[in-house]
């Protein structure tokens, strides 16, 4: 009420001011007068052409590009058919654009682009590279390390998810390994979750991997290093945030098992033992109720036990998932149970979604399925799979929260990533001198030596990723263990996502590879201009 309030007298000012400035020439003659007639009518049209969205929620799968996105919506039967790739049920229609992610490069005083973490105190300055679409396809690995070779020399590598999380979440581009400050380490930036609870919305951020990993420590931290776990944890937990998920716990591994940590870096994703300790306490940590069982993630989420404030972490030593072991055999993509003992990403997502809804003014969440990165890196396509439709899951869950609790009117939903990982292509792109490049047998040997090196490799043509049905792998290659500089598909849907039509340029040759399986154009933006949108939705 105090916020539409505020809203009204916002718009009603910003209208003033565009009267006085366009009836001054005429005031003399009366036309001024008149002219607010009309205006003091506007605000309602105004607001239903752009307009504040009330919750912004943005679901970030880490590390996948078109390739992967396809190679599990293939999988699933669903390519074209997410509920976020369809209409909604009132008309809703989602707006999809490719998105590119590219970094800052740190270089020292001669130019020459500092490739190790300890020479970062030799930096002198910072070079962007971006995508460009016109040079991307002249040569297939031109958007792997080092590529983008125009002239002699390459300033450009892949994002991390550091930079990449601080570019959709802060809006600024940064070094690697950077969480919300620029590339100098000095400059502090204003996060789209500080920007929410300015305006009296709750903030929140859930991950299926650590709570401290790069991607959800974007929405909040900052600091010169993603890697300084504990730092970041307690600058989270420390902050206004309301909901903090993630894995990392101390006390079990990756499959659930109860672990006794041997030292106090077993600690780090939670901020440290005494931090660790502070939370399951009597008194608890800055407010929050703390949970880790299952059963405890799934009453938050049907809504029976919902506080003010919570953290969250899964009785997992890193991902919910992707790092299990030693389970039994199973009906799932890569053909083992998966871990009991922890929630999934759309449970977390519904809990965060029920404590955030607690704030009449609105929310801001990020929600990331993290390990799907992970398991590109590994060209572990089973369980990037798994990963896939965990995440695919989650924003199903939400749209469902969404329809129920909220409208397309009052909500923004954005669904993307950060980057590509992996390199992932259509089975036939390239291959090598055994006649083929696709390792199904696991062996770490054979899954280096199908990736692609220029020197002994042959490349054929750019493939999409193959649909082999429903149940099935595509068809595929990993061209890499690492990022790459490939477009991702980012859809948006309700309030605002229309803003992201001003940003777009166009990618017609990507359009031909992915553009039928989803109806895409081409048309690409920049990850920058996912905060701008978010930040625009929020203060309109
Ligand atoms: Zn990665």
């Amino acid at each position: 009420m105090i916020r539409s309030l505020k809203s009204a007298l916002l718009l009603l000012g910003s209208v003033a001011t565009l009267t006085a400035c366009t009836t001054a020439p005429d005031a003399a003659s009366g036309a001024g007068t008149a002219s607010l007639e009309p205006i003091a009518g506007q605000p309602s049209a105004v607001t239903a052409s752009t307009g504040t969205a009330k919750n912004v929620i943005i679901l970030i799968s880490d590390g996948i590009g078109f390739n992967g996105w396809l190679a599990a919506d293939y999988y699933q039967g669903l390519a074209g058919k997410q509920s976020y790739q369809v209409a909604r049920p009132d008309g809703t229609q989602p707006v999809l654009y490719g998105m590119a992610h590219s970094s800052l490069n740190l270089i020292d005083a001669d130019g020459n682009v500092l490739r190790s973490a300890s020479d970062v105190a030799l930096a002198k300055g910072a070079v962007e590279q971006g995508y460009d679409p016109t040079t991307r396809w002249n040569r297939f690995d031109n958007t792997f390390a080092g590529d983008f070779a125009p002239v002699s020399m390459s300033y450009t590598s892949y994002t991390d998810s550091a930079a990449a999380g601080t570019a959709l979440l802060a809006g600024r581009k940064t070094a690697n390994g950077r969480i919300n400050l620029d590339w100098s380490g000095q400059q502090r930036f204003r996060t789209i979750a500080e920007i929410a609870m300015d305006s009296g919305r709750s903030a929140g951020a859930v991950a299926s991997v650590m709570a401290s990993h790069a991607t959800p420590a974007a929405v909040i931290a900052h600091n010169v290093s993603r890697n300084n776990y504990a730092e970041i944890f307690n600058e989270m937990a420390a902050s206004e945030l309301d909901v903090i998920m993630g894995g990392g716990h101390p006390l079990f591994d990756a499959s659930g098992n109860p672990v006794n940590p041997e030292s106090e870096r077993a600690y780090r994703y939670v901020g440290g033992s005494e931090t660790l300790a502070a939370m399951t306490g009597q008194a608890g940590l800055n407010g929050f109720a703390f949970i880790d069982a299952k059963a405890d993630f799934q009453s938050l989420a049907d809504g029976t036990n919902v506080p003010e404030r919570v953290i969250g972490i899964a009785r997992t030593s890193s991902t919910l998932q992707a790092g299990r072991e030693n389970l039994p055999a199973a009906d799932t993509p890569s053909g083992m149970a998966f871990n009991p003992d922890v929630p999934d990403l759309a449970t977390m997502s519904l809990g965060a979604l029920n404590v955030l809804n607690h704030d009449q003014d609105g929310f801001f969440l990020m929600i990331e399925g993290g390990a799907v990165d992970w398991m590109g890196h590994a060209n572990n396509m089973p369980r990037y799979i798994e990963e896939q439709i965990d995440f695919n899951n989650a924003v199903d869950a939400v749209i469902a929260w969404v329809e129920a609790n909220s409208s397309w009117e009052e909500t923004l939903l954005i669904v993307t990533s950060d980057h590509e990982c992996g390199g992932i292509w259509g089975e036939g792109t390239w291959t090598n001198s055994e006649g083929g490049a696709v390792a199904a047998d696991r062996d770490p040997q054979s899954l280096v030596s199908a990736r692609y090196d220029p020197a002994v490799d042959t490349f054929n043509a750019y493939l999409a990723v193959q649909d082999r049905g429903q149940g099935n792998l595509p068809g595929f290659q990993f061209a890499s263990g690492n990022h790459t500089n490939e477009l991702v598909p980012l859809w948006a849907l309700g309030k605002g996502s229309n803003m992201f039509a001003q940003f777009a340029r166009s990618d017609r040759r990507a359009a031909q590879l992915w553009g039928a399986q989803y109806g895409w154009d081409g048309r690409f933006v920049d990850n920058t201009s996912v905060f701008t949108v978010m930040e625009s939705a929020l203060n309109d």
